[in-house]
């Protein structure tokens, strides 16, 4: 599980005229900023650059700059000289955006990485894909821009929810001081991207909040696709709802369902220091870190619920056993 070394990944770009860039569906600020930050680089550095979500940009990220590029799919008869995934633990979470393509370089910083690509610049003590970026970008031989800095003060704003998750180190801390230098606004991008809400997305969250349950120190809600609609909510994510129930005092696990129409739900955990729940969402083919994970599970909301929450409880019960036991 070696990781690629920083010459190689020089030597990568200096040899690629064509470049592919992609990063996983239902994208949140890090995939986004990851997957500009380093498009843009390659960009000025006079590559020719595609940069493709399969879901798109989502609406309260357009204030990103270069995020027009973005496109949703390429043909499979569009070559490439190198094909770079970013964020995403395993190919699957790109989805069906670049085809059956095989991954020449794969950077993340998630625990659950399956190491995928030809090379993999993997670093779990990264608060974000946006972080590996920030550090080493210069050493890559490319340059920062004031629109490059502030799509990656994005991705680290967002995967640390603004400086404070479990993860948090004085390297993230630098870093983002780095990217502010570099020209990036750390108050207005927290502000766009955690703080400035549309009436849809709260509306939708309404839905979820009245359905809301508990049992012990776990927590969980649905949100459905007829809440979707009802709410007007126009994004096929979980709208943010996650860091809201996470801030939720008497738990120590949360669970949210967002049903898809694909006959699948989207899971994702949760948890306090102390329950890693990356483990819970890669038994049922997922992944994320100790703190925030999640799964695409084929079922009825009902069926995926019903397994989910057996499980959780499950592992919870183990835990928290074994906290008793070891007194602490
Ligand atoms: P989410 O619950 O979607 O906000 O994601 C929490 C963390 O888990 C993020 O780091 C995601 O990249 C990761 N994650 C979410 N869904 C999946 C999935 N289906 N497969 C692998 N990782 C996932
Ligand atoms: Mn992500
Ligand atoms: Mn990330």
């Amino acid at each position: 599980m070696n990781n690629a070394s920083h010459e190689e990944i020089r030597q990568l770009f200096n040899h690629a005229d064509r470049i592919l860039l992609a990063s996983h569906v239902r994208p949140d600020g890090d995939a986004i900023g990851s997957l500009l930050g380093l498009g843009l680089s390659l960009e000025d550095a006079g590559k020719e650059v595609v940069m493709v979500l399969s879901d798109g940009v989502t609406a309260n990220f357009r204030f990103m700059s270069g995020y027009e590029k973005i496109c949703t799919k390429v043909s499979d008869d569009k070559s490439f000289d190198l094909v770079i995934t970013l964020d995403a633990s395993d190919p699957e979470r790109i989805g069906n955006a670049i085809g059956n393509r095989n991954i020449d370089l794969n950077i993340d910083h998630h625990v659950t990485n399956l190491h995928f690509g030809k090379h993999n610049l993997v670093d779990p003590l990264a608060t974000a894909t946006s972080e590996i970026l920030a550090e080493h970008l210069e050493s890559w031989g490319l340059k920062f821009t004031k629109p490059i800095a502030e799509a990656l003060l994005t991705g680290l704003i967002t995967d640390t929810i603004g400086f404070r998750t479990s993860n948090m180190s004085p390297k993230a801390l630098k870093l983002g001081a780095k990217l502010m230098e570099a020209g990036a606004n750390l108050p207005d991008l927290y502000n766009k991207s955690l703080i400035d809400r549309s009436y849809a997305q709260i509306n939708y969250w309404g839905y979820a909040l009245e359905k809301m349950e508990r049992k012990d120190r776990l927590v969980w809600t649905a949100l459905t696709l007829a809440d979707r609609k009802m709410a007007g909510y126009n994004g096929n994510d979980d709208a943010d709802l996650n860091t809201l129930l996470s801030s939720i005092a008497e738990c120590d696990v949360t669970v949210l369902f967002v049903e898809q129409n694909n006959h699948h739900v989207k899971v994702s955990w949760r948890s306090k220091p102390g329950f890693n729940v990356s483990e819970l969402a890669f038994s049922f083919n997922g992944g994320g870190h100790p703190a925030a994970a999640g799964a695409d599970i084929e079922g009825t909301l009902e069926e995926v619920k019903k397994d989910v929450l057996e499980k959780t409880t499950g592992y919870l019960k183990k835990i928290t056993k074994g906290k008793i036991n070891n007194g602490n």
